[in-house]
């Protein structure tokens, strides 16, 4: 490019009339590749901010819709990862879990929030654990979590996660108390949004608490039911 620019600049120049010395085209030859140069570090530094200010605003996009203290997605990033979810479920066999620690308050009280702040920690990481990476999981409230398991998972399948999850939760014990939660689950009917599945979850969750908490209760199916 550079040579095509100074053999341009040179016809022109000697169209005009002037005749450059091998010194002077020599020099213009320098001036190009300088002024190239240039023009090339300047769209490399374009393109590096371009690609950082990618970078960042994927990793704020990512961070807004992360809970900060455990990392699982927060309540507006969980319904809508849920509502784009469940439209694309065929079959049973899917459910939306409520949990909620028990008496968390009473703890907090007692050990203080950076120990309660560490209990729900353990608490995403036993979901975390009990559910496959194919769930929707988050922390939609202060000590309440939820989960859409989207893989087909039979009731007594679902048992056994929640047995496993009960378990995970007494393992906390955190400054020796003992942690415990309480579950609902309804399962993913057609027709209902993840709002009215929450509804039906967060009923399930208080009968669970009514029970006397530590406990899970898993809805009727509509088959079931009949
Ligand atoms: P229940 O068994 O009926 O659920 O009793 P509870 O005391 O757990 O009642 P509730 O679920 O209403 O209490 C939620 C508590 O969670 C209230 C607040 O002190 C605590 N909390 C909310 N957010 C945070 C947090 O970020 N960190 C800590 N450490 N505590 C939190
Ligand atoms: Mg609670």
């Amino acid at each position: 490019m550079a040579f095509y620019f100074v053999y341009r600049m040179n016809y022109v120049l000697e169209d005009s009339g002037l005749q450059l010395s091998e010194v002077n085209h020599s020099d213009l030859l320098h001036l190009q590749i300088q002024f190239l140069i240039g023009i090339l570090s300047l769209m490399a530094l374009v393109i590096i901010f371009l690609i950082f200010n990618r970078r960042y605003a994927t990793y704020m996009n990512y961070e807004a819709k992360r809970d900060p203290l455990t990392g699982l997605a927060n309540r507006r990033s969980f319904f809508q990862s849920c509502e784009s979810a469940i439209s694309g479920i065929e079959g049973g066999g899917r459910w939306f879990v409520m949990l909620d620690i028990d008496r968390f308050k009473q703890f907090n009280d007692r050990f203080g929030h950076p120990e309660g702040d560490l209990v729900l920690r353990a608490a995403s990481q036993a979901l975390l654990e009990v559910f496959d990476s194919r769930s929707i999981i988050g922390r939609v409230g202060g000590d309440e979590f939820a989960v859409l398991v989207l893989d087909a998972t039979p009731r007594a399948m679902l048992e056994a996660k929640f047995a496993s999850l009960v378990k995970r939760f007494h393992a906390i014990e955190q400054e020796g108390a003992r942690v415990s939660c309480s579950i609902g689950a309804a399962q993913v009917e057609p027709g209902l949004n993840a709002d009215e599945l929450y509804l039906a979850a967060d009923r399930l969750l208080y009968r669970a608490k009514a029970q006397g908490r530590d406990r899970f209760v898993i809805g009727e199916t509509e088959a079931e039911g009949a």
